[in-house]
């Protein structure tokens, strides 16, 4: 048993739309700020040692192929959004 990342890093909320009162955008601006959103910024792309991790060309985000992720964590410390986790490889 391992750490691996998921192989699908979580997708971005959708944006937010019309107006909204001070108490409804202060809710929602803590909620993106937890969100653990990728916004595709390819840092994980370029420091994995297994080269496990491409950009999905429709959704713009990262993709982790477990068949070549050794679960070093390195992802999950660099990811600037907080958009990797951890979690046990049962397989
Ligand atoms: S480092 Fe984080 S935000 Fe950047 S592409 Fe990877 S998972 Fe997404
Ligand atoms: S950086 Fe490490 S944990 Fe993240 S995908 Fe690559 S090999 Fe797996």
């Amino acid at each position: 048993m391992s750490l691996r990342p998921p192989c699908e890093v979580p997708e971005h909320p959708a944006a937010c739309a019309g107006e909204m009162t001070m108490e409804q955008a202060q809710a929602e601006a803590q909620r993106c700020l937890s969100s653990h959103a990728c916004d595709g910024c390819e840092i994980c792309m370029l420091l994995c040692p297994d080269l496990a991790i491409t950009k999905d060309p429709d959704t713009g985000r990262a993709v982790i192929d477990l068949k070549f992720c050794k679960g070093c964590g390195l992802c999950a410390h660099l990811c600037p959004k907080g958009a990797i986790s951890m979690e046990m490889d049962r397989g």
